[in-house]
């Protein structure tokens, strides 16, 4: 292979960042308030008992996706509002903050589910805690089947929290989402 052509290859792959996706949805209801896109991200090391995507575990490549492109597909709808997924976001975090903070900077409302908690991940490495500070909520916990429940709001079992994460960095202690609150205020917006 002539040098020159070595050259560009690594350039590209040095460059071009992906993400590996299980699946994106542009039209979620059920992922926090309002209509929203979801991201799920393929790959979680957490194995719960009882877990609805266990297809989503495996770390090989299913959907491995440009992050540009995934922004750029993202943009062209009107949806304003983010959730990250999984299988386990925060196990990509370096590619889920690249999109959070352009999307951020950009006025989207972003959640992130994560069988991490919220202290596990504050004293993650540096993609996630970035990935956490550049988030509106996070939904965190491993699903616990005895502590299932369909009645609960955007969380699948008691023991996860959903948390407003810039209250809790700027108060330096967990603020639980008014989740109930939201969910009204979001199905009013919704059906007028
Ligand atoms: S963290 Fe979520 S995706 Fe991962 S095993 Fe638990 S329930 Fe399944």
């Amino acid at each position: 292979m002539p040098n020159n052509m070595k050259k560009t290859i690594v350039s590209n792959t040095q460059f071009m960042e992906t993400i590996n996706l299980a699946g994106i949805t542009y039209d979620s209801i059920v992922d926090g308030p309002h209509l929203r896109t979801t991201l799920f991200t393929q790959g979680c090391p957490h194995a719960c008992v009882g877990c609805h995507n266990p297809e989503t575990w495996s770390f090989e490549n299913k959907d491995v996706r440009n992050i540009d492109e995934i922004i750029a597909s993202i943009l062209s709808t009107s949806n304003k509002a983010v959730t990250f997924s999984g299988g386990e976001p925060f196990s990509q975090a370096s590619a889920c903050y690249k999109i959070a903070s352009t999307l951020r900077n950009k006025g989207f409302n972003l959640w992130a589910y994560s069988g991490f908690s919220f202290e596990e991940l504050l004293n993650g490495n540096e993609h996630q805690v970035n990935f956490l500070k550049s988030l509106d909520v996070l939904v965190d916990g491993r699903f616990v089947l005895e502590q299932r429940s369909l009645t609960l709001l955007y969380k699948g079992s008691r023991n996860q929290r959903v948390i407003d994460v810039q209250k809790s960095l700027s108060t330096n202690s967990i603020v639980l989402y008014p989740t109930e609150k939201i969910a009204k205020e979001s199905s009013v917006k919704l059906f007028i």
